[in-house]
């Protein structure tokens, strides 16, 4: 997937692929003018938003899976947020505990059971609690393997519930962690320092912050909230796991739908949508 950019130097648009780094070092078709475009955005991020965008263009088993690797993703960064705040607590040297944590990383990073136990096990020492949500129902395990690996075809509806159901677990962790993702934000920082301190002269920068999915949550807020804590009209279950379950679904699609409309409020506040919030530095 691409993503269009405004060159810094004349104006016009230059399409960039994503790249896993963040780190987009691109030359200008119209007028030659090399500049670095640095997305912050954690991948996890990326990867949800772009199955956002396949659901809305009517591709929906590519939204499956971009949202089962967004999860996977998010998984990851909940590693790395927990041995980074760790780290700072206990004066670590920042350095040395990204390398440590990249090089424990590459133990586990060809085997999503791996990476799906060394979650379980952050978050038990984090929360002090079993990571509940870990069951098959939860994570909609089975919808996706049927879709990813047996070929499926989901109807749009069932893409819809399960990003919601992604969406709700995602949002959810980000709470927990709050401000615990500080450090994991801060390596992506280091590591655009380290790419920016070795650009030759001549090289504009452009950091870009597109408003996705989970930053319109944290930190857009656009659309009013309800104050009270049952948000939606839904009537609460009376009895009955059946119930409960439909309770939980209608409450995650309401999540995410209102998600949505955060975000589509946030990218009409950008002229030309998502992608034209470069800034100059
Ligand atoms: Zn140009």
């Amino acid at each position: 997937m691409d993503f269009p950019t405004t060159c810094p130097i004349c104006g016009r648009e230059n399409r960039a692929e994503y790249a896993d780094s963040s780190v987009h070092d691109l030359t200008c078709v119209h007028c030659g003018a090399r500049y670095c475009v640095l997305v912050r955005k954690q991948k996890f991020e990326v990867l949800f938003d772009l199955g956002t965008r396949a659901l809305m263009d009517g591709y929906a088993r590519e939204a499956v899976a971009s949202f089962a690797a967004a999860l996977e993703r998010f998984f990851e960064f909940y590693v790395r947020a927990y041995v980074l705040e760790r780290a700072s607590d206990t004066a670590v040297d920042f350095g040395a505990a990204t390398a440590a944590l990249a090089g424990t990383w590459r133990h586990v990073a060809s085997q999503s059971e791996r990476q799906l136990g060394m979650f379980a096990l952050a978050y038990l020492l984090r929360e002090g609690r079993e990571p509940d949500f870990l069951s098959p129902a939860a994570l909609g395990a089975d919808f996706r393997n049927r879709v990813i690996h047996r070929g499926e075809l989901p109807t749009r509806g069932d893409v819809e519930g399960y990003a919601a159901q992604v969406f709700a677990l995602i949002d959810r962790l980000l709470t927990e962690l709050g401000g615990g993702a500080k450090q994991a934000e801060l390596a992506q920082e280091q590591a655009f320092a380290l790419h920016l301190a070795a650009l030759p002269d001549g090289v504009t920068a452009v950091f870009e912050e597109h408003p996705g999915m989970f930053r319109a949550r944290r930190f857009g807020s656009l659309v009013p909230m309800p104050k009270t804590g049952k948000t939606d009209a839904q009537p609460a279950p009376r009895s009955g796991m059946n119930s409960v379950r439909a309770y939980q679904q209608a409450q995650q699609q309401a999540l995410f739908q209102r998600a949505l409309t955060e975000r589509g409020e946030l990218l009409k506040r950008f002229k030309g949508g998502m992608e034209d919030t470069g800034q100059k530095v």
